[in-house]
């Protein structure tokens, strides 16, 4: 494939075209690719009034170029060269944790279900490393665990934004150490998490079972409590369930504090329908809201799917949100709920709408046809499965989570304006449901 600067060599010869000389060396000399995602080009420019003037009167010039030469387009971000240095300070040793802005403790709903777990979050936050270390929060799939993990990170962030943080999956971490291991690169992933201040391992049931994985993780974990560095786990279950834990490290996970989210009760549960529905700017009427919160009652991924679903609804259908709507928006979930198909059957199912085949949608084809399935695939396996991010962009060539991320936030942007993606999204999914 050809490199970025070759790629890029190619816009501006199209840019070049189009505007006369002086201000291409004006405002295009010294402006770089810094990152191409899927759906998203970064540039990067040396000065705040260059960013300003390529954002406000070249975007049009950038953006035709663009399409010349990707045939589609894609959104574009300009940076200053300051703004990505302060990025890359951030330190992140793995991937910047892909939807840290969205989680913080002032949108985490408190209830007598979590309270404990939250408690401690917000200790941990205040003092990291001095008071609870390691925290392990726990339970099942969609009550709140990565949203606290990425809630103690922003504060911790904010409050000293030179500290060194590391977030990493359990699945991502054990990928990274097979593979570290087969290449002969282990130094360097442990020199990554050396003198990390914040180490943030999500989902470490992931790397039970794996004796490699366990072990580097048992070293940099007694590495990074040696310095002080404050570490949170999260996990679907406690260590004492984790049968295939060993046990010196069973020992160190229950040696800080355990605190577990269990499934919210009626209020909570309203209350988090509530303030979801407020983030998407709707609001619900009383029985509405009940009615969510009397149906849906153990999983709050469920309850914002739903929420989400009727914003959809209310965007496309013009529905002014019924009781009907609802059964159906929970029919939706709930069906979700007892079959989960495989990621498989998802993009062979959208391939087959698309009349394209399962292959070009995991692989890296740009044409716009291919890209539009790709992302929609994406957004359905997210819906559809319990898959992280990580786990989807393993299903394709050369993607990661935040590519993944860009797709689904573009598909669910596109669900909201455009009747085509709509139609589109509901006749694959009820496809791959008739598959169950
Ligand atoms: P887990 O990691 O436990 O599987 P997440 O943290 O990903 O669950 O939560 C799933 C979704 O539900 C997220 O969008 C999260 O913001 C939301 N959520 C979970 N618990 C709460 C809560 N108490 N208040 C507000 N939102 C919540
Ligand atoms: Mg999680």
């Amino acid at each position: 494939m050809d490199s970025l600067k070759t790629v890029w060599q190619n816009v501006l010869d199209e840019i070049s075209k189009q505007i006369s000389t002086t201000a291409y060396n004006t405002w295009f000399a010294d402006c770089e690719p810094y990152r191409l995602e899927e759906d998203k080009i970064t540039l990067l420019t040396t000065s705040e009034l260059k960013q300003k003037v390529l954002n406000e009167k070249f975007s049009d010039v950038i953006h035709r170029a663009l399409i010349e030469v990707f045939s589609s387009d894609l959104n574009l971000v300009i940076m200053t060269v300051d703004d990505a240095r302060m990025e890359e300070s951030r330190h992140f040793a793995a991937d910047t944790p892909p939807e840290m802005d969205a989680y913080t403790f002032d949108n985490f709903i408190v209830g007598t279900s979590n309270e404990f777990a939250h408690a401690a979050s917000i200790a941990v936050a205040n003092n990291p490393g001095k008071v609870y270390n390691p925290l392990f929060i726990y339970g099942n799939s969609g009550l709140g665990k990565t949203h606290l993990l990425m809630a103690i990170c922003n504060v911790i962030h904010c409050n000293d934004p030179e500290l060194r943080v590391a977030y990493v999956c359990g699945d991502e971490f054990t990928n990274r150490v097979i593979s570290a291991i087969r290449n002969g690169t282990m130094d360097e992933v442990r020199d990554e998490y050396k003198n990390v201040g914040l180490f943030l391992m999500d989902d470490v049931q992931y790397i039970a079972g794996k004796r490699s994985t366990q072990e580097e993780f048992f070293s940099i974990f007694n590495a990074i409590y040696r310095t002080g560095g404050q570490i949170v786990i999260t996990a679907d279950r406690p260590p004492i369930d984790m049968s295939i834990l060993d046990d010196r490290l069973r020992t160190r996970l229950e040696g800080g504090l355990m605190a577990d989210v269990q499934p919210p009760d009626i209020e909570t549960r309203s209350a988090i329908i509530r303030s979801k529905a407020a983030q998407l700017g709707m609001q619900l009427s009383p029985e509405v809201e009940s009615y969510i919160a009397e149906n849906i009652t153990s999983n709050v991924r469920q309850l914002e799917g739903v929420v989400k679903r009727l914003t959809a609804y209310r965007e496309i259908l013009n529905d002014n949100i019924s009781i009907a709507s609802v059964k159906r928006a929970i029919k939706d979930v709930i069906r979700v709920g007892a079959y989960i198909p495989t990621p498989d059957v998802i993009i062979e199912e959208t391939a087959r709408y698309f009349s394209i085949t399962a292959a070009d949608i995991r692989g890296q084809r740009r044409s716009k046809n291919v890209a539009k399935a790709r992302q929609v695939s994406m957004y359905l396996i997210r819906s559809l499965t319990n898959l992280s991010l990580v786990d989807i962009g393993s299903q394709y060539e050369g993607r990661n989570h935040s590519t993944v991320l860009n797709s689904i936030r573009k598909i669910e942007e596109l669900l909201k304006t455009d009747q085509e993606t709509a139609d589109s999204v509901r006749d694959i999914s009820s496809n791959i449901n008739s598959r169950s």
